[in-house]
């Protein structure tokens, strides 16, 4: 994931996809839905992340997919921009 965000191909946003939340020295942590699909990333702050990952997951699973669905227009935006 590094260094498909080194190549330009994923943009860390300054807030949680999941909640808004802008942290103010640390950006959102990129989360993965599924390995397989390195550019399928949801950006959460530290509590969200954790969130998804523990015992609320099945709650948030919607709001992910949900998060995920409204950045896949951006990202293949901005790989056609990058012409990839
Ligand atoms: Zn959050
Ligand atoms: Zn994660």
């Amino acid at each position: 994931m590094d260094e498909a965000e080194r190549a330009g191909l994923l943009v860390r946003p300054a807030a949680c996809e999941m909640c808004g939340h802008r942290a103010a020295r640390r950006r959102p942590a990129g989360h993965h839905e599924d390995y397989a699909r390195p550019l399928d990333v949801v950006w959460l702050c530290t509590p969200c992340h954790s969130q998804v990952h523990g015992p609320g997951l099945v709650v948030y699973v919607e709001r992910l997919r949900a998060a995920l669905a409204a950045a896949e227009p951006l990202l293949a935006r901005d790989l056609e921009r990058q012409g990839a």
